[in-house]
């Protein structure tokens, strides 16, 4: 499956084995989030919060 990820535009092909997979075949309008943006993302919420909901919850869980 193509997927452009909504931060940096890049065209990504994932399958069954990105963890996002199933959320975006689901949900076509799901945003698919590369993993380096991701990661600059989580970075950037140890600054700012009220960020994507998904990111905080991960973020949430790695440090309580
Ligand atoms: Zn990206």
């Amino acid at each position: 499956m193509k997927v452009a990820c909504y931060f940096c535009k890049k065209e990504f092909t994932i399958d069954f084995s990105d963890s996002q997979y199933l959320k975006i075949k689901k949900n076509p309008e799901a945003r698919y989030v590369c993993k380096s943006c991701n990661r600059s993302m989580q970075q950037e919420a140890q600054q700012t919060t009220g960020l994507h909901p998904d990111t905080i919850d991960k973020y949430d869980k790695f440090f309580r």
